[in-house]
Order: structure tokens, then sequence, then C-alpha cells
């Protein structure tokens, strides 16, 4: 059995002085970290307890929304703000684990959770370039490839990014604010989480002395119609398979303006920026009209064998999520 110390970090500046140390974990929720130790992914010797922090607070008003790191996924899905101005937030949360794990996870943990990959996650070691870099990927190996990405995977990992809300917020045009000793600084959630390149170990642009503090959406996206659809194998309780979340902007039916962003394809958030292009002037009625649009992101995804399915999945969620988003009053 491998011991760890555990502290409780008093202040903000306490934990940003002890974060740059190795062999370091901070801890919110738990939900994950402890999975990771349990399964030998990570094996921190000392675990930093941060929440007694002042870092949550939902704000949303005039100059946008700031929601604190602290604040956990079941306060934030609750919240009227939330709910009126922002549903597809309130959405992705209310369908992400379950009521149990949402009452103790956190917002900053949900961003930093890591993927689901089985090979990832076994506890027998396997081949797993993200686990131990260079020792190879065992779903690329001819393992079973149908959870993984057809988008900005590499040859040496094509693992997908499971937080339903940060699909949520990359449509939201939200950022990561993350602070240290050095300052504070945002990061644009759709390039939070690191494409495996030739690194898949590195998870995400955060820094190893960073603290998540809060995640911000701009006072200009106008979120009020907006919407989340998941797509699992079962209705509670369950990764999606693919998920969309939409944010469009009405004259009359006609779509003026559109984000869209994919999840469960990829290994972060994927926007449909060539979607988004093709949006406005669409009747939001007009299914052929939104399936051609959507069409227009796909031409650039890599399947792999067993995953075909998911082209045809992701585009039929997307439909579905701007319609949706599109009825909202
Ligand atoms: C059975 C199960 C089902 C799940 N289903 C879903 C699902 O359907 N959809 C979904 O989106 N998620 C799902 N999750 C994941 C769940 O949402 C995450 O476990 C949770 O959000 C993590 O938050 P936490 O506060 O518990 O993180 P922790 O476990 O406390 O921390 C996770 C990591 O984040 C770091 N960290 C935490 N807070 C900060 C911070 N403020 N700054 C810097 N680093 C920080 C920790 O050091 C650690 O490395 C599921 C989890 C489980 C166990
Ligand atoms: S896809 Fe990535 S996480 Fe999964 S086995 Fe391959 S390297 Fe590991």
């Amino acid at each position: 059995m491998r011991t760890f110390e555990y502290e409780r970090a008093a202040t903000i500046d306490a934990a940003l002085a002890r974060l740059p140390q190795p062999d370091t974990q901070l801890i919110a929720g738990g939900t994950e970290l402890l999975n990771w130790i349990k399964e030998g992914i990570e094996a921190p010797q000392l675990v930093l307890d941060i929440t007694g922090l002042p870092l949550t607070g939902i704000e949303a008003g005039d100059s946008g929304l700031r929601v604190g790191a602290l604040e956990t996924m079941s306060d934030v899905q609750a919240d009227r703000a939330i709910q009126r101005e922002y549903p597809v937030i309130a959405q992705a949360l209310v369908k992400s684990a379950s009521a149990q794990l949402r009452n103790m996870a956190t917002i900053g943990g949900n961003l930093l959770q890591r993927t689901r990959c089985p090979y990832f996650r076994a506890d027998v070691s396997l081949p797993c370039n993200k686990r131990e870099p260079g020792s190879g990927c065992a779903a690329l190996d001819g393992g079973d490839t149908s959870r993984h990405a057809i988008f900005g995977g590499s040859r040496h990992c094509v693992a997908t990014h499971p937080s339903d809300l940060a699909v949520a917020l990359a449509a939201l045009d939200a950022s990561v604010v993350a602070r240290s000793a050095r300052g504070e600084r945002r990061i644009p959630l759709t390039g939070f989480h690191r494409l495996p390149g030739e690194q898949p170990d590195r998870h995400t642009e955060l820094l190893a002395d960073e603290l998540i503090v809060a995640v911000e959406v701009p006072a200009e996206v106008a979120a009020r119609r907006s919407h989340y659809v998941k797509v699992r194998e079962r209705t509670s309780y369950e990764f999606a398979v693919v998920s969309a979340a939409a944010v469009v902007e009405l004259d009359g039916h006609t779509i003026t303006r559109a984000r869209v962003a994919i999840g469960g394809v990829a290994p972060r958030p994927w926007r449909l920026r060539n979607t988004e292009v093709e949006l406005p002037g669409i009747d939001v009625g007009d299914t052929e009209g939104l399936r051609a649009a959507v069409a227009e992101s796909f031409g650039e995804a890599s399947p792999l064998p067993g995953n075909e399915f998911k082209v045809e999945l992701a585009q039929r969620a997307t439909v579905r999520a701007v319609q949706d988003a599109g009825a909202t009053t």
C-alpha cells in the first residue's frame, strides 16, 4: 500500500506556494483523484485539500457569467440564472454522472477529468502512451476503438475527452481563469485540452503551478437559446457516446448567429466552425438545410475501424441540438 500526506490549504497563496512541488495533487470533490490513486494512475506524496478556499460564487449579469472553480456541479445546475440564461450548462450538468457525484464534484475538477479510454483506466499494465509515454496504444494496436476519436487524434493516441460541461462551455466561448504566483491568465476552453500529437501524456494547457479559480462566459454571448444533446448507452449515469451543444440567435425563425460544439468525438470539445459559417440564414425548422450546414464540418472526420457510426450520429445530434436551441423561448 502506498501512503500519502494530507493537508488542507488555508489560503489561495498557501496553495499556490505548494503547487510547483512535484508529487503534489490538489483535491476538490475527489471523485476523479481518488479513482486515479486506486487505479495507480497517480501516486501523489501530498494531497492538498482546496475545498476551504474562497473559490465559490455564481455571478450572472451584464458582464457575462463567472462561476467559481469550487462550485459543485449540483449547485451550478440548480442555479436559477444559469437555468434561465445558460440552459446548455444546466442541461450538460444534469446529464453528467449521478446526483451523488454531482453533489461532491466541482467545476474545476470536472474540466480536469481524464479520458475514459478503457486501456488508460485499466488496473493491469497495458500499452498506453497517455499513461506511460512510449509504451504504445492498445486501442490503435488492434483494440476496441468504438469510443474513440474521429477528430483530432494522432498516431500516438485517439482518446476522447469525457466532460459534458466542457462541451457546453466550448460552445459558449468560455475561458478558464488560471492563477499562479505570477498572476492570472485566461485560457479559452476550446484550447484548454491538448490534442495528443507526439505527447499524449500532457492533458491540458494548465501549468503545474496553476490553480483554476473560475470559468467565465463573455457578455456578448446570448445563450438563452441554447441546448445540450447527449447520446449515451443508457439514459442516466453514463458518459456520452456523442454529444452536441448549440447556442443560436434568431430573427423570427431564421438563424442569425450560431455557436456549436460536439463531444465524445475528439480529445477536446470540438467546435464546428464551418457549420457556424453556414447556419446563418437557414430557417431553424429546415432540417435538410441544417443537415447540409452540419455536414460541412465532417469532411475532415477520420473515423477508425469500429467508430464510423459516430460520423452520422454526431451530425444527427448536432441538428437536434440546433433545433432544440431554436425552440427555446
Ligand atoms: C462513475 C462516474 C461517472 C461519471 N460520469 C460523468 C459524466 O457523465 N459526465 C461528466 O462530465 N463527468 C462524469 N464524471 C466525472 C466527474 O464529473 C468528475 O469526476 C468530477 O467532475 C471531478 O471533479 P472533482 O471536484 O471531484 O475533482 P477531483 O477528483 O477533486 O480533482 C480532479 C483533478 O483536478 C484537479 N483539480 C481540482 N480542482 C482544481 C482546481 N481548482 N485547480 C486546479 N486543479 C484542480 C485535482 O488536482 C485533480 O488532478 C463521472 C465520474 C464518475 C466517477
Ligand atoms: S487511445 Fe490514448 S488513452 Fe487510449 S490506449 Fe491509446 S494512448 Fe492510451
